[in-house]
């Protein structure tokens, strides 16, 4: 995710009961009962830092099936850089992971964005050019940059016009993004705009994902204005009015990093679980629940560390993702694996690339650009990390990002290392103006990591937690259902936890 705009979308984990905040009375649960969580990413790491805030006396096990925490999350220094594997930020408009920071003591360690050149760019006839001031993902919050726009042509931006002149849907079902966009704002503009600015933040292909599942706010506008575009504007006088801030660019204020890389929010979490709560190198295969109503956590997979395994717990938490949830939970309820197993996934590379200044002719007046499909380029998108934020390069260098793959250029992965690092390079040279080849280049595979909320995914969400709730006890988590963000994922863990001590107490009080 390039531009990681949207990842406040989406949003609809029920936030945490206070009557379970940290300060409050520890739950009265009698004995000390077993707990499992399968995966080791933010949503299984959140989900365990929650449990130990609420209830200590549980006694945790945490199975991953790597020789590291963090899932995709991992931050690799080299020769001075500052290299994120995968996710280099999150947003704070949903406050999770800002308040996981703060817990975990990483709260003075948040990096906001540089003040500077908080700007992005879309690639246009195969120059960056800029996105206009105030477009969100969707819609113009200020018609004037949009209208002046080289991005546009006049019939593109009459089309665009013409928005709040367009009926609203009477039709309650889920629709497509890309039919969303097309129906309101007209071909060009999903073409030229909201295609790239989407498929940068979710690898997908907008005429299979669910307008409701990623971007509900637009739906509501659609339904409360009758145009995106009066919403907007109306959306942008009330926020001015509060804040005396009409600057669109004040989004990127909304993101944050740690200064040390996401990892160091991995290892704070892990430094606050129990000791030898953590078991690495443990892949779970099976999932069974027994006749007492406990579940049993197999293994046959041996490591020097971890003999097979077949261990009894009170409640399970299933943080792994949705593909690998399926296969766990297959003997328990068919129905339940068949619904994980319907959510598709997508894979990215991510090229990281170091040069000299020098070596750029580019400005580099802006955070990153993405890449509409029409463009017909093999790149999704770029970042220029080193201009986001501090600390990623040493002074005088630059460290960018370049994605590849996602869900409509699937086949580009199948490529060797030596090419993707050739076809990032060569694409963003044309883009930025580079003299020379790169100081270092990495590439970091993920493969069928990105889930895709494709249409009717809200309504197979809540199929997923009818069927759980069929199973005492057992808990998912993870970026498959309600949000990919970290915010959501850290959301989700915790919500777990919750309920997993919820079902205890209830068990212990029955
Ligand atoms: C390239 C990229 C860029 C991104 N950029 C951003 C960004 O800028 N901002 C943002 O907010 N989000 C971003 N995201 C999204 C976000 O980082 C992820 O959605 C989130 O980190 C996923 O966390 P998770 O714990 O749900 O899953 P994962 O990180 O996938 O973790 C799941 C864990 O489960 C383990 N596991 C699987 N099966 C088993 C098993 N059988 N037994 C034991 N363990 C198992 C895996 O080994 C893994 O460690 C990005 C994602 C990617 C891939």
């Amino acid at each position: 995710m390039a531009n990681a705009e949207a990842t406040a979308e989406s949003s609809t984990v029920p936030s945490a009961d206070p009557s379970t905040e940290p300060s409050a009375e520890r739950p009265a649960i009698a004995q000390r009962p077993r707990v499992a969580i399968v995966g080791g990413g933010i949503s299984g790491l959140a989900a365990a830092h929650r449990l130990v805030e609420l209830a200590p006396q549980v006694q945790l096990t945490l199975f991953e099936a790597s020789d590291r925490l963090g899932g995709v999350l991992e931050t690799v220094h080299r020769d001075g850089f500052l290299i994120e594997r995968s996710a280099d930020n999150f947003i704070t408009t949903i406050p999770s992971a800002v308040d996981l920071c703060r817990r975990v003591g990483l709260a003075d360690q948040l990096l906001s964005t540089s003040g500077e050149h908080r700007q992005a760019f879309v690639v246009s006839r195969g120059r960056l050019r800029k996105i206009p001031d105030g477009f969100l993902i969707m819609a113009p919050t200020r018609l004037w940059p949009v209208l002046a726009t080289p991005i546009l042509s006049p019939l593109g931006k009459l089309r665009l016009a013409m928005e709040r002149f367009v009926r609203p849907r009477v039709d309650d079902s889920d629709e497509s993004l890309a039919s969303f966009a097309r129906r309101r704002m007209g071909r060009e503009v999903y073409e030229r705009l909201v295609q790239p600015l989407v498929g940068g933040i979710y690898t997908a292909d907008p005429q299979r994902l669910s307008v409701r599942a990623t971007m509900p706010r637009f739906v509501d506008m659609e339904r409360q204005s009758g145009s995106l575009i009066v919403a907007a504007l109306k959306q942008r006088r009330d926020d001015a009015s509060k804040s005396n801030n009409g600057d669109s660019g004040a989004r990127y204020s909304m993101f944050v990093a740690p200064r040390d890389g996401m990892s160091s929010l991995v290892d704070a979490i892990s430094a606050r679980l129990p000791r030898g709560a953590v078991r690495l190198s443990a892949p779970v295969d099976r999932i069974a629940r027994r006749d007492d109503g406990r579940w049993s956590v197999l293994s046959a997979v041996t490591s020097p560390q971890h003999p097979a395994l077949d261990e009894v717990f009170d409640a399970i938490i299933v943080a792994a993702p949705a593909r690998h949830a399926a296969k766990l939970l297959d003997a328990v309820d068919g129905e339940l694996a068949g619904e994980l197993s319907a959510i598709e996934h997508a894979g990215a590379a991510v090229v990281a690339l170091a040069y000299d200044r020098a070596q750029i002719s580019h400005p580099l007046d802006g955070f990153g650009f993405v890449v509409p499909l029409v463009e017909k380029m093999q790149i999704l998108s770029g970042s220029f990390s080193s201009v986001k934020y501090t600390g990623r390069a040493p002074d005088g260098k630059v460290l960018c990002r370049v994605f590849i793959g996602g869900a409509c250029q699937r086949e580009l992965l199948d490529q060797d290392d030596d090419a993707l690092r050739r076809i990032a390079h060569e694409e963003l040279a044309a883009l930025i103006g580079i003299a020379g080849t790169p100081l270092l280049a990495t590439v970091t595979r993920w493969a069928d990591t990105m889930p895709q909320y494709h249409v009717g995914h809200v309504d197979r969400v809540d199929r997923i937690d009818a069927a759980v709730a069929r199973h005492g006890g057992l808990m998912l988590a993870g970026n498959a259902y309600r949000g990919v963000g970290v915010p959501q994922c850290v959301q989700s863990g915790q919500h777990a936890a919750e309920q997993t001590i919820a079902y205890l107490l209830k068990r212990a009080t029955a």
